[in-house]
Formats: structure tokens, C-alpha cells, sequence
């Protein structure tokens, strides 16, 4: 006699009331489910299939899946063959029906790519002609990085990365932004963002002058205040010790790293 199983007829099952399958040897003989409809008693929900054939108004899972094993076990050399026939047979018309779909996928592919070939509309890095330098959140005029948040808040693009550049080039078919991006796992990613609308015209360029400063310095927002749109310079406020004497960004040291590049050039 073959060990009788159960296991769930979907990988995401997490209630009493889904579907299961019943198993015998690993093999599955038929399955058990659950009748909602109107027409049927509170108490007489549960179904079964298998070697009983359709088997309905059973009060429980169990009850119904008895009724399969039952028949299963008054005669199991023969619904072990005939099962497992049924699940070679099964198998092989799963694998022909997955080779019969990843050659569709792959034809699918092959005619778009050559279709956007034709049109010369391929995706290929093409020039840069816009830069948001690194860190120009942090030392350009306020004015400016409102104008790039705006920017970017208009082409639905959020969590760019303040350390690195971000480009704008110009491809094929569309302008794309090649950017770092922060994903919801917490790790950057590198990718191509579709950008609709021209950017806004900076006036202030690279300064990787400042990146010492900023490895030191950094702005933060205080959860306690509404600091909405201001920030403060957290290493400031913390050397200060006082959550109350916040040190407004940019800060000080920040604010003279700023201008003094500034003079020099
Ligand atoms: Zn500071």
C-alpha cells in the first residue's frame, strides 16, 4: 500500500480552505477543495476527486479525501499504474507546452528587436548632453535644486542618488537619464530612466573639491521639528549636543568650502 499524502494545489495556499492535492507515493490521485456557492449547505461544503471519481457534500477536508483513499486502497496496484501513467503523460504535455512557449517568447523577441532595428529606434547609449553633477543638492543655490527636484518630480523619477553623476543622454527614440538609483532593498542600482521634458539649466558645475567636506558634513532632518524643507548640518548639531540648537545647513565649515572654490575659479 502506497503512503497516502496531502500537499496544497498552489504554492501561496495559506488557509483551512484551500485546495489540496491528494498524493499517493508522491504520485497525485486527485485532490480536495472547498464549495462556496449559494446553492450548497453550510456542513456539506468539502469536495474530492480522484479514484472515487467527483465526490461532493462532505463536512470536512478529510471526510472528503476518505472517500478517495478508500477506493484508492481496495485496489492500489491498479490506480498506482493508472496514475502514474497519467502523470508521465501530464509531464510530458507540461514540458512540450513550456518548450512551445519559450520558442514563441524567443520569436517574439527576435521579430521586436528586428522590427525597432529596421526603424533605427534601438536602444544604444547615445551622447551626454546634460549633466546633474554629484552632490549639487548640497552646495548649489537653493533655486537651482528646486528647479532639478521639480524636474525629476515631473518624469516620475525618485531616489536618485545624490554622490554620483547622472546624465542625460540623448538616444535613438528618446532621452534617457543614466543614474544611480536607490531600490526599495536599499542597494543602488544603475539604470536608464525615460525623460519626457527638457532640464532645467544649471549654473553651477562639478565640485569634487567638496566631497571631503561632505564625507564629514552631512544634512539631515529632525523628526521631532518640521523641518520640511530646511535641513541641518547633522554633524554640527550633534557636536553642539543639543537637539534644540540645531545648526542650520549649510553649516559653517560647509558653507566656506562653498565660497571659497567659488573665489578661486
Ligand atoms: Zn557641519
Amino acid at each position: 500500500m502506497a503512503t497516502i499524502t496531502r500537499g496544497w494545489r498552489y504554492a501561496d495556499s495559506t488557509t483551512d480552505e484551500d485546495d489540496s492535492t491528494l498524493l499517493a507515493d508522491g504520485i497525485e490521485i486527485g485532490g480536495a477543495y472547498w464549495c462556496g456557492s449559494d446553492s450548497i449547505r453550510d456542513g456539506e461544503r468539502w469536495a474530492s476527486f480522484g479514484p472515487a471519481g467527483l465526490s461532493m457534500g462532505h463536512p470536512t477536508r478529510e471526510a472528503a479525501e476518505d472517500v478517495q483513499v478508500r477506493v484508492y486502497a481496495a485496489d492500489p496496484q491498479r490506480w498506482a499504474a493508472e496514475y502514474t501513467a497519467y502523470a508521465v503523460q501530464r509531464g510530458a504535455e507540461l514540458t512540450a507546452a513550456a518548450e512551445l512557449t519559450a520558442a514563441a517568447e524567443l520569436a517574439a523577441t527576435r521579430a521586436t528587436e528586428a522590427n525597432l532595428q529596421r526603424r533605427g529606434l534601438v536602444d544604444e547609449p547615445g551622447p551626454t548632453v546634460w549633466t546633474l553633477p554629484a552632490y549639487h543638492v548640497l552646495y548649489a543655490p537653493q533655486e537651482e535644486t528646486a528647479a532639478v527636484a521639480a524636474w525629476l518630480d515631473a518624469n516620475g523619477i525618485d531616489g536618485l542618488s545624490a554622490i554620483h553623476d547622472a546624465r542625460l543622454e540623448q538616444r535613438a527614440d528618446r532621452l534617457a537619464l543614466v543614474c544611480e538609483r536607490l531600490r526599495p532593498t536599499g542597494d543602488m542600482e544603475a539604470c536608464a530612466l525615460a525623460v519626457t521634458t527638457p532640464p532645467p539649466a544649471l549654473t553651477v558645475g562639478p565640485r569634487p573639491d567638496l566631497e571631503p567636506v561632505f564625507a564629514e558634513h552631512w544634512p539631515s532632518r529632525f523628526p521631532l521639528i518640521d523641518y520640511d524643507a530646511s535641513l541641518a548640518c547633522g554633524a554640527c548639531t550633534r557636536a553642539a549636543g543639543s537637539r534644540t540648537a540645531v545648526i542650520a545647513w549649510p553649516c559653517n565649515p560647509v558653507a566656506t568650502a562653498i565660497s571659497a572654490e567659488l573665489v578661486t575659479t
